[in-house]
């Protein structure tokens, strides 16, 4: 069965988010600070209560089921939300489903242990802390394969030692959750596991904190860290010794399409405003929207919005019906690999259309291009994306027997006069 429409319950929900974060949440991106620093009193004295509302309309830490305090509402739903929250810096940390925290709380529930959950998880989950994943190396990311930061068991605690780069939020976080090699001769499956290093852990070390654009060291988020001898009791790894690549699979799953979802929102604004300005900005002969090139430019961008809003919500119906990161991962693949390219397309188009103001800081459309194109990095490459699509769509392909296509017309033609050749002549016959 299949259906375009939402549940009007549901709708109800996704109305009053809307406006919650419209009237409410949008105008703190524009005079608060970060929303990952839990020690700004002023920003949480305004934040909680708006939590509180959220909470109260049960749309909190909507990626989660009810046992952690999610409402379990399933990734369509999510995608629908995400849909609104995308237009804020500040929207998901109100929802309870800010990442690179939602992620890291997913995969501490799934493989924690009872003691990490109380340390950890909890405070995580209630808003009150921030967190940090801490996995690629300033000399490789997309290749888990050469990562070299190394763990080494001594006694009863394991030793971390090496560099890790854009680690975001670190300077942010209570903790870290640190990919190591523990057993260099096994390679990424079997050979990598998992820590949480509380971040007042002595030689925990933030080199410096590394912006995206031309943003400063200052407000910059992603830190190049070392890892100085850093000693964690073994109770501090997460899940089991090795597990590491399966961990951070479950967990990038997850984070991938939600960050889908969220950019869904982000070109829509920026395509608002396209519109809007096609139908304001007036030269000699008429609005800028009644010059054909500009009506390509707006219808291009809504085919490619709707093209790439359908394939999320299709994924997130293909996770809601299996349950499984793993059948879904070229659909995730492929989402991942079309986010970048419509978002960049759709916002230098807006941006284009707003001449010289589009290209100044007095607008978001230089931020929105660079997060574009962090869309195509995060979280792994494009490129890295199209290989797995290509792959599962390759294992499932069977090759031709012979030396003609499947598609050879005169292959195709013999066949088709020998299986109607009885047929022909009758009707031969009979004409
Ligand atoms: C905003 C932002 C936040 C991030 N946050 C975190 C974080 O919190 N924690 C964390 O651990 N990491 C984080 N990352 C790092 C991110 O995961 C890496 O940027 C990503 O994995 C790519 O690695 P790299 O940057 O080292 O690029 P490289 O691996 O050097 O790749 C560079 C380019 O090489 C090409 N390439 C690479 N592999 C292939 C291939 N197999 N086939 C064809 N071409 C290829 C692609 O064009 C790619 O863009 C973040 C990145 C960004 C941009």
């Amino acid at each position: 069965m299949w259906s375009f429409e939402t549940d009007t319950e549901f709708q109800s929900k996704l109305d009053w988010a809307n406006e919650f974060v419209l009237t409410e949440v949008e105008p703190l991106d524009l005079v608060l600070g970060n929303p990952y620093d839990k020690s700004d009193m002023r920003a949480m004295a305004i934040v909680k209560p708006l939590q509180e509302r959220v909470k109260e309309q049960s749309l909190w830490a909507c990626h989660l089921d009810p046992e952690l305090g999610g409402e379990g509402y399933g990734q369509v739903k999510l995608a629908l939300l995400n849909e609104i929250l995308g237009r804020s810096r500040w929207a998901p940390t109100i929802f309870g489903c800010q990442a690179p925290d939602s992620g890291n709380a997913e995969i501490l529930a799934r493989y924690g242990t009872s003691e990490q959950k109380d340390r950890y998880l909890r405070q995580l989950l209630d808003g009150e802390i921030s967190s940090c994943y801490s996995m690629t190396e300033p000399h490789a990311g997309s290749d888990p394969g050469l990562f070299t930061t190394r763990a080494v068991r001594d006694g009863d605690d394991w030793v971390l030692n090496g560099e890790k780069w854009f680690s975001s939020n670190a300077r942010y976080a209570s903790f870290f959750i640190v990919m190591a090699v523990t057993d260099p001769e096994r390679g990424t499956r079997g050979g990598m596991s998992m820590f949480i290093v509380p971040a007042e852990t002595s030689g925990v070390e933030i080199i410096r904190n590394v912006g995206t654009g031309t943003e400063s060291e200052e407000t910059a988020t992603h830190a190049y860290m070392r890892y100085n001898n850093v000693r964690v009791p073994a109770d501090h790894l997460l899940g089991e010794e090795g597990d590491a690549f399966g961990i951070a699979q479950a967990r990038l799953g997850g984070g991938r399409i939600h960050h889908a979802m969220r950019t869904i929102a982000r070109v829509r604004s920026s395509f608002d405003m396209m519109l809007e300005r096609a139908s304001s900005r007036h030269l000699r002969h008429g609005a800028l929207g009644s010059y054909q090139l500009t009506k390509e430019k707006i219808a291009d961008s809504w085919i490619e919005i709707e093209q790439f809003r359908l394939l999320v919500l299709r994924t997130a119906w293909l996770i809601d019906k299996h349950q499984d990161y793993d059948f879904v991962r070229k659909d995730i693949a492929a989402v991942k690999a079309a986010m970048p390219k419509v978002f960049y397309d759709v916002v230098m188009r807006a941006m284009h259309l707003h001449g010289s103001l589009g290209i100044s800081n007095e607008m978001p459309f230089s931020e929105l291009m660079v997060s574009a194109e962090i869309m195509a990095l995060a979280d792994g490459p494009t490129e890295v994306h199209k290989l797995t699509l290509a792959n599962e769509l390759l294992k499932g392909t069977t090759p031709v027997e012979g030396l003609w296509p499947s598609g050879h017309i005169p292959t195709r033609r013999a066949a088709a006069e020998t299986k109607l050749a009885q047929q022909l002549e009758q009707v031969a016959g009979a004409y």
